[in-house]
């Protein structure tokens, strides 16, 4: 069995490691080609293309920006399309637009190919260490076809309903995650302003109910001032906008994630889409005119 791998971006390239270490045969493509290297010094075969991956492929996994990145990858000229047989199965792990993913699965199943949409969470770190949490929307049965393939590159792995329902999910983690890093933002600032010491408000409070995942993976960054990406503020912002547009396709207002969107566009104006998330706090730094960071 030959797994082709497509998007060997900051997740893509470690989870294609991860399947070359537990020994399952890759095909790598993207259209960077020091991405490719790499996997191929990895152990990898080097794709040409989409097609030409798709065509080597009995199980096809992608991992790319957006939407329009996934339809031109896979519906596109040289696509995945293109290149696979039926009965070849697509698993789409960026994270997308619910609804893209109902459309490009709908254009897949004329030529027999299936798909599943398998978005994770958990970011860089989790994803060089195999235990990334992974939502999968698609056919049960195919889903138990890939579930192994699936568990070297998470330590989570549920399916949650048809096709489109993985996409949902992370639609539904990214608002909590937003949100959770605006209220750590807006805490931290207060608290520094105050004169208090940041680093002892998040040893004080970590253990209680306030604590959380976002805030022990940010707060240490910023203390730093270490706003490398990790995910970058255009991808959160991605995400956000396929949220509005879902919620406002099926009747749902999302008024904290609305504000939140905007802090991240003013970020971006100010030069600084490709921060971290984290770096969402510098938005409230400036309304206060403070900086977080390490005091001793
Ligand atoms: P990235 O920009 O680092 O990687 C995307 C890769 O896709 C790049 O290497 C790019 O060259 C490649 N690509 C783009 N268009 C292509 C095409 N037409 N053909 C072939 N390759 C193409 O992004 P990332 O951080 O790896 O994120 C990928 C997905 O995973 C996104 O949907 C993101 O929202 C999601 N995600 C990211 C994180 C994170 O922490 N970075 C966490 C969870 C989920």
């Amino acid at each position: 069995m030959k797994i082709g791998f497509i998007g060997l971006g900051i997740m893509g390239k470690p989870m294609a490691k991860n399947l070359l270490k537990a020994g399952y045969s890759i095909v790598a493509y993207d259209i960077v080609p020091e991405a490719v290297k790499e996997l191929v010094q990895a152990g990898a075969e080097q794709g040409e293309s989409s097609a030409d991956v798709a065509s080597k492929s009995d199980i096809i996994i992608t991992m790319l920006p957006n939407s329009p990145h996934v339809k031109e990858v896979v519906l596109g000229k040289n696509g995945v399309l293109e290149g696979a047989k039926s009965g070849t199965i697509l698993v789409d792990m960026s994270s997308i637009a619910p609804l893209a993913s109902k459309e490009i699965s709908e254009k897949l199943a004329e030529k027999g190919v299936v798909m599943l949409d398998a978005p994770v969470s958990g970011g860089e770190p989790k994803a060089i260490d195999g235990t990334l949490s992974i939502m999968v929307g698609g056919p049960e049965d195919v889903f138990k076809k890939v579930e192994d393939i699936l568990k070297k590159m998470g330590a989570s792995v549920v399916h949650i309903g048809e096709i489109g329902s993985g996409n949902i999910t992370k639609l539904a983690n990214q608002i909590i995650v937003a949100l959770n890093i605006a209220a750590m933002s807006e805490a931290m600032v207060l608290a520094t302003k105050a004169g208090v010491d940041p680093e002892k408000v998040f040893e004080a409070i970590r253990g209680g109910l306030a604590g959380s995942t976002v805030l022990n993976a940010k707060v240490p960054l910023v203390l730093q001032r270490n706003f490398k990406p990790g995910f970058r503020i255009e991808l959160h912002i991605k995400d956000l906008m396929n949220a509005l547009e879902t919620g406002h396709e099926i009747g749902v207002p999302l008024p904290l994630t609305s504000q939140v969107m905007e802090t991240m566009q003013a970020l971006k104006v100010d030069g600084k889409a490709k921060d971290d998330h984290g770096g969402l706090i510098q938005y409230y730094e400036k309304l206060a005119k403070i900086e977080v960071k390490k005091q001793s």
